[in-house]
């Protein structure tokens, strides 16, 4: 019975996961980079051509990175504030789930709310909180691209 339950757990994360992961397939999002040299901030994230703009003007040596890092929450340009990819520790993860059943989920889901909804989902599937906001996130999207379907046919000829 509770190998039963598992089973099924992981058919819903991976379904939800499916449904935010397809709605967020429209963003382009770049892995993080880094500045690196004597005098350069390694803290911030930045695009790459923000990371390399930190390098022209001479405050960073060279560009390191270019692949994902754990974070302790959603990863943006220190320069230009585009979304960049990661995945979440833990911590981060509980933090995204406090900030989601602190809030109503409404409609409609942006594709960066389903990437970061994925993200959190994607840290611990097996955890009801994230997995309730994942299920009820893929729910909406789905009701947004059936409205969205009823409304093409409408119009068609
Ligand atoms: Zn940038």
């Amino acid at each position: 019975m509770a190998e039963f339950v598992e089973v099924k757990t992981q058919d819903l994360s991976g379904a939800a996961l499916l449904v935010l992961n397809a709605h967020a397939n429209s963003l382009d999002v770049p892995f993080p980079h880094w500045i690196g040299g004597a005098d350069a901030d390694q803290g911030p994230s930045y695009c790459r051509s923000c990371a390399e703009a930190e390098v022209a003007a001479g405050r960073a040596e060279y560009v390191d990175g270019g692949w994902q890092q754990e974070n302790d929450g959603c990863c943006h340009c220190e320069t230009c504030g585009r979304l960049l990819d990661y995945t979440l520790t833990e911590y981060g993860a509980s933090e995204e789930i406090d900030h989601y059943m602190g809030t109503e989920l409404a409609g409609p889901i942006s594709p960066e709310d389903a990437f970061h909804i994925a993200k959190m989902l994607e840290q611990d599937e097996k955890n009801p909180q994230a997995l309730s906001i994942g299920i009820q996130a893929a729910e909406l999207i789905k009701a947004q691209e059936s409205a969205i379907e009823a409304a093409g046919l409408k119009v068609k000829p």
